[in-house]
């Protein structure tokens, strides 16, 4: 339990009624009395925790959680804890972390699987603020999207080497929050718990998703190095894709692609824009043939072209393709973007839809949190009426159960993907 310090944070008369129901964010609007504190990244984990763990109370002083108030962040405090008894101290982060961990193993921890990278930690989802870890075979990422996961990630980095006692531990900063979270770029490395210089065999691991290879680099890749999140939706859509000639927009490293040419599809054409997905694409094929998990042939259904696929999918005739995938990177990161985004999302299916061959399919999806389902089959009706087709959804997709969506935090619900057919 807390001692008498805990500095206590009153939240204004109206503004606790998503709180009490366990939504963890509270913006500095939301909070009357602004508490002045040292610079939790600057402190060692401990002390951060005891400086920053504040009791959260409603206008008439009534208990509602503790949280974790950092006015330099740009969501000033983040609720962690709505039991009274139950302090979120370094024992708690610790126990937390390491029970998310046992969670995924309970689905992903069988001997000879065929899946070796998924997510063991997604963020808030998992009443874990700023933190979204994945595995990579022997290799654990963390990446830090907030102050308060990177003053606490030594207790991370500790409560991961227990879990799971990786051959590496690799901490990086989220790029797309850096800035706003005032935090630096920076990558750790640690071995057995301890920070050691970077490691070789980091540059270069061979996982597996779904039984196909993929070759990752964590340190040079986006994110934390690849997409887990489709690992499902590559399935479900490569289900449709025998005998098709396929156009995979936003390839990346090959997701779709690969699951593609595994279910016999006549030819892919695939497109990004980053010179290393590409070529990480093009060894993929190549490991997954050469250890028999791809058709020989798939070197020859497939070409990778580097493009913006705004303009490819401009450019390209009418009635070429059977199937289109697109898979954009998140084009709204926050709230001031959706308009913009929204424009984009209805202009890449209105594409889509007027160039795919008739009774073709789309497969197509959006991972901006700050746009909602509903909204996406909004745009996507938008796209249909101005292309003058007719639309079917034929399969509504989501995200895997190692991204969870938790029911007191909608925004956890961000990847969202349809598969329609044009009739
Ligand atoms: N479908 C992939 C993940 C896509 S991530 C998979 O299954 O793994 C989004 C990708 O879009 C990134 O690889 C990024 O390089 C690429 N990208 C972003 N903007 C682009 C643009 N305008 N044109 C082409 N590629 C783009």
């Amino acid at each position: 339990m807390p001692n008498s310090t805990i500095k206590t944070i009153r939240i204004k008369r109206g503004k606790e009624k998503q709180l009490v129901r366990h939504h963890p964010w509270v913006f500095s609007g939301a909070i009357e009395n602004i508490e002045k504190m040292p610079d939790a990244c600057e402190q060692n984990a401990e002390d951060s925790i005891k400086s920053h763990t504040v009791r959260v109370e409603d206008s008439d002083h009534q208990f509602i959680a503790y949280g974790w108030y950092d006015e330099k962040s740009h969501i000033a405090l983040r609720l962690l804890s709505w039991d009274e008894q139950v302090f979120p101290d370094s024992r708690w982060w610790k126990s937390m972390i390491i029970a998310a961990i046992r969670r995924r193993y309970d689905w992903f921890g069988q001997k000879g699987r065929a899946t070796n990278m998924f997510r063991l930690i997604h963020g808030e989802a998992d009443m874990l603020p700023g933190f979204a870890i994945d595995i990579y075979k022997h290799i654990v990422v963390i990446q830090i999207s907030a102050r308060v996961a990177w003053a606490v990630r030594p207790t991370a980095v500790e409560a991961v080497e227990q879990a799971l006692r990786p051959q590496t531990i690799m901490v990086n900063v989220d790029s797309d929050l850096r800035r706003v979270e005032h935090l630096e770029s920076s990558v750790e490395y640690y071995c057995k718990g301890i920070l050691v210089e970077p490691p070789e065999i980091v540059h270069q691991i061979d996982c597996m998703e779904s039984g196909l290879l993929y070759r990752l680099n964590v340190r040079s890749s986006q994110k934390t190095g690849h997409y887990c999140d489709q690992r499902e939706n590559r399935i479900k859509v490569a289900q449709f894709a025998k005998n098709l000639k396929v156009l995979d927009l936003f390839c990346y490293t090959g997701g779709f692609t690969l699951h593609c040419l595994k279910s016999l599809c006549l030819s892919v054409d695939s497109v990004d824009s980053s010179d290393y997905a590409l070529g990480q694409l093009e060894e993929n094929i190549r490991l997954n043939v050469q250890n028999r998990r791809l058709p020989a042939d798939s070197g020859n259904r497939v070409t990778l072209t580097k493009g913006d696929c705004f303009e490819v999918l401009r450019s390209i005739e009418t009635d070429v393709y059977d199937m289109i995938i697109i898979d954009p990177p998140k084009l709204a990161p926050n709230r001031s973007h959706v308009e913009q985004a929204e424009r984009a999302y209805k202009d890449l299916n209105r594409l889509a839809m007027l160039k795919v061959k008739k009774g073709g399919y789309i497969a197509t999806f959006s991972c901006s949190g700050a746009i909602n389902r509903e909204k996406f089959a909004l745009i996507l009706s938008w796209a249909a009426k101005d292309a003058k087709k007719e639309v079917h959804i034929v399969s509504v997709l989501g995200q895997p159960n190692d991204h969870p969506i938790r029911l007191s935090f909608p925004e956890s619900e961000y990847l969202k993907g349809f598969i329609l057919q044009v009739l």
